[in-house]
């Protein structure tokens, strides 16, 4: 397959290559696209054989769900059996933006799009080049991030290209996303609403809108026993080519070992990378040494996490090793993504 690659500005969008985008989506075939979390790869939610496509382009797992995008709460009603007061609230407060919430599904939604379940996730993103491509496209657009299954999600269109160029129609080019980690993802069908997957609208933003929650004990206790209540959840992810460790500790020692560690790695002829902070960035030896921003800026670690690990990949980094970052606010989410990243391996300094 001939994949078109076109640069949209979202200040300034060209409505006759959105019009030939929707109509390539309209006729089951497949277009990427910027969102303000990360690129998604978008096939119309409605047509069985455009998920399946998906799942394919993807090399995902079928039981591993899309989530549905849409640009109003008249579109939500289509698709869903029932709005709880809550999905309200949330909607007023975060829609559009980064928050996807789960409901029961409608007979509209084919199994395909949910990977068999009979709940179906919706999100509403801000990014205005996505919001023109859903209308474009008849308002319902299944999209989950534009990589590989297992690989970083991409932050910048040349990590779709590489990922998947040749198995989508177009790819549009929308320049570096906003957020850099992918949506919240917040359970409407129990009967205590409850977060799946962390992301830039935090527990806290999330109380305050609609008071008590609960959150998948899976997101950061990769021991907890149980399964993680998100499908993808369970799946390797996020993984860089090369070995990632996370190291925690007082910073001193943290970057006492990690030089220890990489002094070792380079005799051995190994290429060597770190994830650190502006802070301590200019104290280590590896060969690649990337800051992911200021230690207390945990907006800028989620802005750059994803980037660094495929700029990794680029340099054929072989073994890597990441400083740990707060988990307060979005700070859980930077974590509970570098920790799938490494495959929870931690060691405490
Ligand atoms: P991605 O689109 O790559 O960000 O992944 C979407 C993720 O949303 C999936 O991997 C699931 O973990 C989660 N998800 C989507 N639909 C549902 C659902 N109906 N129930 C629970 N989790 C879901
Ligand atoms: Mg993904």
């Amino acid at each position: 397959m001939k994949t078109e690659v076109i640069r949209i500005d979202e200040n300034n969008i060209d409505m006759e290559a959105i019009r030939k985008a929707g109509e390539i989506l309209k006729q089951g075939g497949l277009v990427a696209f910027p969102t303000e979390t990360v690129y998604g790869l978008g096939g119309d939610a409605l047509n069985e054989s455009s998920s399946a496509k998906i799942y394919e382009a993807k090399g995902r797992p079928s039981d591993n769900p899309l989530i549905v995008h849409i640009t109003n709460m008249e579109a939500l009603a289509g698709i869903v059996s029932y709005i709880p007061e809550e999905a309200y609230l949330l909607a007023e407060k975060y829609w559009p933006g980064p928050l996807t919430m789960i409901f029961n599904k409608s007979d509209a939604v084919p199994l395909t799009t949910t990977g068999g379940l009979e709940t179906v996730a919706v999100r509403m993103p801000s990014h205005k080049t996505a919001q023109a491509l859903i209308d474009a496209a008849g308002g319902y657009v299944a999209a989950p991030s534009a990589n590989r299954s297992g690989r970083p999600s991409p932050t910048v269109a040349k990590y779709v290209i590489e990922d998947l160029e040749g198995r989508v129609d177009m790819i549009i080019d929308g320049g570096e996303v906003n957020i850099g980690l992918e949506s919240t993802i917040i359970d409407l069908t129990g009967s205590c609403p409850t977060i799946l997957r962390p992301g830039f609208i935090t527990e806290a933003m999330l109380k305050e809108a609609i008071g008590q929650i609960d959150v998948d004990k899976t997101i950061i206790d990769n021991n907890s026993g149980q399964a993680p209540k998100a499908p993808g959840m369970k799946y390797r992810h996020y993984a860089p080519r090369g070995n990632l460790t996370i190291v925690e500790g007082e910073p001193e020692e943290v970057i006492k070992y990690i030089n220890e560690k990489i002094g070792v790695l380079k005799k051995d002829g190994i290429k060597t990378g770190v994830i650190a902070a502006d802070e301590t960035a200019g104290r280590y030896l590896g060969d690649e040494v990337k800051s992911a921003g200021k230690r207390e800026d945990e907006e800028a670690a989620a802005k750059h996490l994803f980037r660094i690990l495929r700029e990794f990949d680029d340099d054929e980094v072989q073994v890597m090793f990441a400083e740990s970052f707060p988990h307060r606010g979005i700070g859980q989410a930077v974590m509970n993504r570098l920790l799938k990243a490494a495959g929870h391996q931690v060691v405490q300094v």
